[in-house]
């Protein structure tokens, strides 16, 4: 029997084996997340309950989705359904009546509990104890909470140094409970206080605050509204952010053009069935990607290369493509930027990028007659040794066409956790201002 400090062996999870293959979906919702959604909030509470939850969910004066970071309407939001099926999941486990105690902790040593999968775990219900395993031993055991939190300021307070303590917290947390816990930190006297960001948008931090002097998103969801093009890259909305393909759909209908780049083909990319439109339920539902690049892994930093080097050309030969008042009023490295880029050479990028040049010179001319383009990404371009750069690069790119800070263009780095902005300000953030520190 494995104890603590034996590493269990990594497995598949139980109730991971055994999956069928079934073709891919080539359109995102529709009936099945309808089904899904009431399938999972009934399965976990009675009908009256999870009807009264799911109408309070994202509605104004109601809760916050505690899944995704995809934002709420400022304006009118829907009475009906103001959330997914990924929404209605997560609140049917916020809201679970399940519970593990004591005995189910006797129940299950850590080696059986290790070759749970998450979904499993998470299935099990709310903690109603703390729970404690110490060095040896094979199960968690109560303890009170008088007693675990003496053991955690025995533990802290004999540290050399507060900087040998690490303070984790997740996106999901309120911040009101993620203010406080970083004045306990500060308190003790330690800014380690690392979260999901540190993970999933670190890089986008980095590379937006020093390029335009704000790490985080420009644009509000209004603004998908009033966008020409809305670029997609390494995302996956109809898993992630579902609810995003409302705000696409409405783009779609408003004329925008959608440009998706993805090594993966993604039902939620291709088309959207709006569970509250009967056109799309009983139709084929809204077409959303108009240009599908299906590139290399990690390649799209050649793809904007190439994207920059065809709108360079075009400038050269039919003008009137670069926001050259912007470029002049508001940005510094205009001619370095050229410089560099020239010394790519077109053929190599395109072949780095594993599709065709066609394919790449159709979306240039739509980029070039284009005045807001709104650029969103998620992991797929985050996840790099190389991101830092390939954000910046796309950034370039909406500098070059003055489609930042203005109605229907700008920045999207699309988020995971529902409050890790939130929680980024509250000051979970191991580098915090003297600004911030001083308050
Ligand atoms: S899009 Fe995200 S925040 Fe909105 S309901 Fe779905 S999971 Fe929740």
């Amino acid at each position: 029997m494995n104890t603590i400090d034996q590493q269990p062996s990594a497995q598949p999870p139980q109730d991971l084996t055994g999956l069928q293959q079934t073709e891919p979906a080539h359109v995102a919702a529709g009936f099945k997340a309808v089904s899904n959604a009431i399938k999972h909030v009934f399965g976990a509470m009675n009908v009256a309950r999870g009807t009264k939850i799911l109408l309070t969910l994202n509605q104004k004066g109601g809760v916050d989705c505690p899944s995704c970071a995809w934002p709420d309407p400022d304006g009118e939001r829907s009475s009906v359904a103001e959330y997914c099926e990924n929404g209605a999941k997560a609140i049917a486990e916020e809201a679970t009546t399940l519970k593990t105690g004591p005995v189910f902790f006797q129940r299950y040593s850590i080696q059986e509990l290790s070759e749970k999968s998450d979904y499993w775990l998470g299935q099990q219900g709310r903690l109603t104890h703390p729970m404690i395993v110490r060095e040896g031993e094979t199960h968690y055991h109560k303890i009170e909470w008088d007693e675990a939190l003496d053991l955690i300021a025995e533990h802290l307070n004999a540290l050399p140094t507060p900087d040998d303590a690490i303070f984790y917290t997740s996106g999901r947390t309120s911040n009101e409970a993620a203010f406080l816990y970083q004045l306990f930190a500060r308190q003790l006297g330690t800014n380690n206080l690392p979260d999901c960001s540190n993970m999933c948008h670190e890089s986008s931090g980095s590379a937006l605050g020093e390029q335009l002097g704000l790490g985080k998103g420009s644009v509000t969801l209004e603004d998908f509204n009033h966008a020409q093009v809305i670029m997609i890259l390494g995302q996956n909305p109809g898993t992630n952010h579902p609810r995003m393909l409302t705000a696409l759909e409405e783009a779609k209908k408003n004329g925008a053009k959608i440009v998706s780049v993805n090594p993966l083909i993604e039902a939620g990319l291709l088309a959207f069935k709006h569970p509250q439109h009967l056109s799309d339920m009983l139709g084929s539902g809204t077409k959303l990607s108009d240009h599908y690049l299906q590139i290399k892994i990690n390649s799209d930093i050649a793809l904007i290369k190439a994207l920059l080097l065809l709108l360079v050309k075009k400038e050269a030969t039919i003008g009137n493509v670069f926001d050259h008042d912007f470029i002049k009023n508001n940005t510094l490295g205009f001619e370095e930027f050229l410089a560099d880029l020239s010394q790519y050479k077109l053929e190599d990028l395109v072949k780095e990028c594993g599709i065709s040049l066609e394919q790449i010179e159709e979306v240039a001319d739509l980029l070039a007659n284009s005045q807001r383009i709104i650029a969103c990404w998620a992991m797929g371009l985050t996840q790099h040794k190389n991101s830092v750069v390939t954000i910046q690069e796309l950034v370039n790119l909406l500098l070059l066409k003055g489609s930042i800070g203005k109605q229907g263009a700008g920045t999207c780095p699309v988020r995971g956790h529902s409050n890790v902005q939130g929680d980024r300000t509250m000051g979970i953030f191991e580098r915090p201002s003297k600004a911030f520190l001083q308050k």
